[in-house]
Parts: C-alpha cells; structure tokens; sequence
C-alpha cells in the first residue's frame, strides 16, 4: 500500500501537513507531496484533507 496525493484535487491547504504524525508530508509548490520513507500507512492524513486529494492506494508496497 501507498498513500497517494491527487495533484488534481490539492490546493495545498496543509491540513495533511499539520496531521501527519510522522512529519511525513510537506507541500512542494502548493502540492502535497507524502515522503514515503516516513510514512507508515496510518491513514490519519485521509479525513484531513478537505478536498479529498489523499488515497490509500491497495496492492502496491
Ligand atoms: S498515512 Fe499517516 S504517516 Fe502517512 S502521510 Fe498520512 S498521516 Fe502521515
């Protein structure tokens, strides 16, 4: 699994920025942009967004 950001639906609120408990999320150029590395897959990021830019993308590791 992954967690995947629609640049799409981003408009760079930073509310995902301010959720992460990993400080996995920063914003490059007004887009979410998920630091994999960091990231364990919570899932606290999703509810956070207003747009619905974040998904948990199944099936990919
Ligand atoms: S799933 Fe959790 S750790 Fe990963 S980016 Fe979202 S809030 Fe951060």
């Amino acid at each position: 699994m992954k967690i995947v950001v629609d640049p799409e639906k981003c408009k760079g609120s930073g509310r995902c920025v301010k959720a992460c408990p990993e400080n996995a999320i920063s914003l490059r150029d007004g887009t979410a942009v998920i630091d994999e590395a960091r990231c364990d897959l919570d899932g606290i990021c999703l509810p956070a967004c207003p747009n619905g830019a974040i998904s948990l993308l199944e099936g990919e590791d």
